[in-house]
C-alpha cells in the first residue's frame, strides 16, 4: 500500500509555515484525496507514527523537527452542495484558501463570511479553532463538515453541535492530536443578508446598515483595509497572527481591573462575561516592539509575535513565557497561547 503513496522522507517545513520556523518532518505527504488517508490507515508502520494534519500553517508554531508524518491537506474545490427558502449551502474541500473562498462567496453575491475577510489558512482549518474576527465567528454561518476518522477509518458528519465550538475553540483542538482530518466544510449563507458592524472601528468606516451601497463586499474590503494596516504580513515577516487569546473574566473581576487601570478596554459577552484585550495588556508591561534575539513583539499589534529572522520555536515560547509572567504579575491575568505548539 505505501508503494501507492508518495510519501517523501525529511521535508523541510519552512516555506509550510507562516512563523517560517526552520523544521523538518520525518515523513510528509500531499493529501489529495479521502484515499490517500485510508491508505495511511492500512499501512500498520505509517499508521503507528505521530500525526501532523497541516493546512497552510498559519496557527502552528513548530518546536522541533517533527518525529512523524506530516499531511498535508491539499484537496481543493467548492460548489453550491444544497438551497432552500433561507439559505445557499456552500461547501468547500479542506486545502482550499480561505480568504480565496470567502471572496467567491462574495463574488456570487453571498454574504456572511465577509468579516472573517484575509484571515490566513485552509478551509479544512478554519472550523479546528472556530475562526473569528471584528466580531464575528466561522460558527455563525457554518453548517456541517466531513472528517477522516484514523480511529475508526471512517468519515463522519458533524454538525454544529457536534463540533462543541467555543471561543477560538472546538472538538478538534480537544480530541487527541492528528485523530481528526477534515475534508470539507458546509456553510449556510443567509437569503437574507445583515451586515455586522458590531466592530466600533468597522462601523466608523462604512455607510449606515441601512444604505444600499452597504454590501458583503463593501464589508469585506473594509476589514482587508483594517487587517492590512494593522497585522504583519507573514510574507514579509513570520507570524501566525494573535500569539495569545483574549483572556475573559467575570464581571466582578473586570469591574475591579478597571477601577485599577481605567483606559482598559473590555468586550462585554452574551453570557455575562468580559473579554479583555490581550495586546493592550502586553503593551502596558512595555513589550510592544521589544526582541529577545530574533524574536520580537510586533511594533503595530503587541498581541503578534515574530520571528525577525532565525528564531527558532524554543525561542519563541522563551519569549511568550516572559509576557506571560509580566502580564501576571501586574495584572493577574494568564495570557493563554493561541497557535497549536508542535
Ligand atoms: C497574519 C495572521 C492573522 C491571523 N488572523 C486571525 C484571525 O483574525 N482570527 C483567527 O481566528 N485566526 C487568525 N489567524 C490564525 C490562522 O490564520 C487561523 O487559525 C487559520 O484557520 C489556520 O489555518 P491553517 O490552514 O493555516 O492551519 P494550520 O496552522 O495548518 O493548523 C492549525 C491547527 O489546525 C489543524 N488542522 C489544519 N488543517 C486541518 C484539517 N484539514 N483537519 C483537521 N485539523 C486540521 C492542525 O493540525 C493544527 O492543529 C491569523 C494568522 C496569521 C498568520
Amino acid at each position: 500500500m505505501r508503494d501507492t503513496l508518495s510519501i517523501q522522507a525529511d521535508v523541510s517545513l519552512q516555506k509550510l509555515n507562516t512563523f517560517g520556523i526552520d523544521a523538518k518532518a520525518r515523513a510528509f505527504l500531499a493529501v489529495r484525496s479521502v484515499d490517500d488517508l485510508r491508505a495511511v490507515v492500512a499501512d500498520e508502520a505509517l499508521c503507528a507514527m505521530p500525526r501532523l494534519v497541516l493546512g497552510g500553517g498559519s496557527n502552528l508554531l513548530l518546536t522541533r523537527d517533527f518525529p512523524g508524518l506530516v499531511l498535508h491537506m491539499c484537496m481543493t474545490g467548492k460548489s453550491v452542495s444544497d438551497e432552500d427558502d433561507a439559505a445557499i449551502y456552500v461547501t468547500a474541500a479542506a486545502g482550499e484558501n480561505w480568504h480565496d473562498f470567502v471572496r467567491w462567496t462574495i463574488g456570487n453575491g453571498w454574504g456572511g463570511l465577509e468579516n472573517l475577510s484575509l484571515i490566513p489558512g485552509t478551509v479544512g482549518a478554519a472550523p479546528v479553532q472556530n475562526i473569528g474576527a471584528y466580531g464575528a465567528e466561522l460558527r455563525e454561518y457554518f453548517h456541517s463538515l466531513q472528517a477522516f476518522d484514523f480511529h475508526t477509518g471512517d468519515v463522519r458528519t458533524f454538525n454544529r453541535e457536534d463540533c462543541r465550538f467555543a471561543y477560538r475553540d472546538s472538538v478538534f483542538r480537544q480530541a487527541e492530536p492528528g485523530r481528526f482530518a477534515i475534508l470539507s466544510v458546509t456553510f449556510a449563507l443567509p437569503r437574507q443578508w445583515r451586515p455586522n458592524l458590531a466592530w466600533p472601528e468597522l462601523a466608523a468606516t462604512l455607510p449606515d446598515a441601512t444604505d444600499p451601497a452597504l454590501t458583503p463586499k463593501a464589508v469585506s474590503d473594509a476589514i482587508i483595509a483594517i487587517r492590512q494596516r494593522k497585522l504583519p504580513d507573514p510574507a514579509q515577516i513570520g507570524n501566525a497572527g494573535s500569539f495569545f487569546k483574549n483572556p475573559t473574566v467575570t464581571a466582578a473581576v473586570f469591574e475591579k481591573l478597571k477601577a485599577a487601570w481605567p483606559t482598559m478596554p473590555g468586550y462585554a459577552q452574551p453570557d455575562g462575561n468580559w473579554r479583555i484585550a490581550a495586546g493592550w495588556l502586553i503593551e502596558q508591561c512595555g513589550w510592544k516592539g521589544k526582541n529577545v534575539g530574533d524574536a520580537g513583539v510586533c511594533e503595530t499589534q503587541a498581541l503578534v509575535l515574530v520571528n525577525r529572522g532565525l528564531a527558532s520555536g524554543a525561542e519563541i515560547i522563551s519569549l511568550s513565557q516572559r509576557i506571560q509572567e509580566d502580564v501576571k504579575a501586574r495584572f493577574g491575568l494568564w495570557l493563554e497561547p493561541e497557535p497549536v505548539f508542535v
